[in-house]
């Protein structure tokens, strides 16, 4: 089914309103590996982005590549000391004084460990939430996909369950510059999270 406007868009729903659909995806996002035998596989993402664009639904969205999310974004929730601590340690060094007194503390290890790029892996997740919801906040889409997101276990100082940075509290704080009102799951989220901001 053509779209006769040509823009990115998904056919009409019930209300006869077209979605405008806007898709983030980082092409490096698949080299990120976690280790031999960790369950999670960033490669599956990339395998998801091959099947969108078999089925040609690419051409229904709008494609972004997301701005890696820097420091700053990211210490909008996570604390200073952890995201140094991302931002600097590599498998090689990972053992060093610096950084092998930290490791217990971050809990990274086992579950979370370090691997090459994990830093800019994290700036790439967060990156594609925080640009979805940009794209909402401006009114420029009415879905926003980022299938490299959904890291919501990871705390404010510490890694747990696969994740170290929560791209959803990232994403809910910049829906929160424009939408003051705060939806029943992000509320959910952010009690789990971030309760200081829902209780000030
Ligand atoms: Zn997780």
């Amino acid at each position: 089914m053509e779209d006769a406007s040509g823009s990115a868009s998904l056919p009409g729903g019930p209300d006869a309103k077209k979605r405008r659909v806007c898709y983030f995806y980082e092409p490096s996002i698949g080299d990120y590996y976690y280790g031999q035998g960790h369950p999670m596989k960033p490669h599956r993402i990339r395998m998801a982005h091959n099947l969108i664009v078999h089925y040609s639904l690419h051409r229904r969205m709008e494609v972004n590549r997301p701005y890696p999310a820097g420091p700053d974004d990211i210490r909008r929730f996570h604390s200073d000391d952890y995201v140094e601590f991302l931002a600097s340690v590599t498998p090689e060094t990972l053992h060093d004084h610096t950084h092998s007194r930290h490791l217990k503390r971050f809990n990274v290890g086992e579950d979370c460990p370090v691997f090459d790029g994990l830093f800019p892996f994290c700036q790439a997740s967060a990156g594609g939430s925080i640009g979805a919801a940009v794209k909402l906040n401006r009114g420029d889409a009415d879905i926003a996909l980022n299938w490299a997101g959904g890291l919501h276990h990871a705390k404010k100082s510490e890694a747990s369950g696969f994740c170290y940075v929560n791209d959803i509290v990232l994403g809910i704080l910049e829906l929160l510059k424009v939408h003051r009102t705060l939806t029943f799951t992000m509320e959910m989220v952010l009690r789990k999270h971030f309760s200081p901001l829902i209780e000030s």
